[in-house]
C-alpha cells in the first residue's frame, strides 16, 4: 500500500508505542486519527504539527459503543480508514492463585476485546473499499508466558488467534490482518516495574536491552506497506523468544 494520504487509526496513542506508531505514519504523509480514553494531550498534538492531516476521537475502545463511534468519527472526517492499529492495552500483573476473576478479565476486555470492538466496524469500510491493513499489538509473552502475566499473556495470545482467523477471512476483500509481538519496550508499562526487576529482565535479553517504541513502529509501518504478508507475527524482542 502507498502510505502516502492514507488514514490510519491508531488505538491509544498517546503515549509509548501508540505515539510512536502515529509518529511513524505521520512521517509517511498519512492522516492520522489519535485515539485514548481522556483528552489527547498538547504537547502530543505539538509533535504531529499538521491539522489537517491529524484528528482525535477520545473514547474507551473496551465499550464497544465507544469503540464504534471512534471509527464512525474516523470516516467521518478522513473518509476512509487504510490501517488500524489495535495498540490499546493495559495489563493488570498478579500470580494466579491471588488473581479475582475482575483482574482476569480486565486485560481482555481491553487487549482483546477491545481489538474485535475497534476491528469490526471499520472491516466493514475496508471490505466495501477493498484495502485495508489490520495490525494487532499483541505481545511476546503470547508465545512464552510470563509469571504474573496470566490475564495479559491470555488477552494477547487471543490476539494472535483472532489475528490469523480474521487474516483467512478478509483476505479475498483484500484486508490484511498481522500482529506484532513486542518484547521488553522502554515505555510507562515498563518504567512501572522496580529497577532490580528492570536488571534482571534485561539479563534475560540476547540483545541485552530493552527495544524502543520507534522499533515497533518500523514493524508496523512494514506490515502495511507490504501487500503480501497477512496472518504473519513479527517478534521485535532483542531475542527473547528464541527457543
Ligand atoms: P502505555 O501504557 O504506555 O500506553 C497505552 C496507551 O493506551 C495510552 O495511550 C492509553 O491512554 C491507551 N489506552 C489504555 N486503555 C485504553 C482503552 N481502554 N481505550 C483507549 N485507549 C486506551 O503502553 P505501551 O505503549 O507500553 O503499550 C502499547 C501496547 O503494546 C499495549 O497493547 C501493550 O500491551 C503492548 N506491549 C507493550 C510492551 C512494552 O514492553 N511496553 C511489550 C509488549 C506489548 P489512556 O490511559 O489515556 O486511555
Amino acid at each position: 500500500m502507498d502510505l502516502q494520504d492514507k488514514t490510519v487509526l491508531v488505538t491509544g496513542s498517546t503515549r509509548g508505542i501508540g505515539l510512536a506508531i502515529a509518529k511513524a505514519f505521520y512521517s509517511r504523509g498519512c492522516n492520522i486519527v489519535l485515539n485514548s480514553r481522556h483528552a489527547i494531550p498538547e504537547e502530543v498534538l505539538k509533535q504531529l504539527p499538521d491539522n489537517n492531516r491529524v484528528f482525535s476521537a477520545i473514547g474507551d475502545v473496551a465499550d464497544e459503543k465507544e469503540a464504534q463511534y471512534i471509527v464512525e468519527q474516523t470516516i467521518e472526517h478522513f473518509h476512509q480508514i487504510d490501517v488500524l492499529v489495535n495498540n490499546a492495552g493495559i495489563n493488570r500483573d498478579m500470580l494466579a492463585n491471588r488473581m479475582s476473576s475482575e483482574d482476569f478479565q480486565a486485560p481482555i476486555k481491553t487487549n482483546l476485546i477491545g481489538s474485535f470492538n475497534v476491528t469490526q466496524p471499520a472491516l466493514k469500510t475496508m471490505y466495501h473499499q477493498k484495502r485495508g491493513s489490520i495490525i494487532n499489538i499483541s505481545s511476546v509473552v503470547a508465545l512464552i508466558g510470563n509469571i504474573g502475566q496470566l490475564n495479559y499473556a491470555a488477552s494477547k495470545a487471543g490476539l494472535i488467534g483472532l489475528t490469523k482467523t480474521l487474516a483467512r477471512e478478509a483476505a479475498r476483500r483484500h484486508v490484511r490482518c498481522n500482529a506484532i509481538a513486542p518484547g521488553m519496550i522502554s515505555t510507562d508499562m515498563v518504567s512501572a516495574l522496580a529497577e532490580k526487576n528492570q536488571e534482571q529482565l534485561k539479563k534475560q535479553i540476547p540483545l541485552g536491552d530493552f527495544g524502543s517504541p520507534d522499533e515497533v513502529a518500523q514493524a508496523a509501518v512494514f506490515l502495511a506497506e507490504n501487500d503480501y504478508v497477512t496472518g504473519q507475527v513479527i517478534t521485535i524482542d532483542g531475542g527473547l523468544s528464541m527457543a
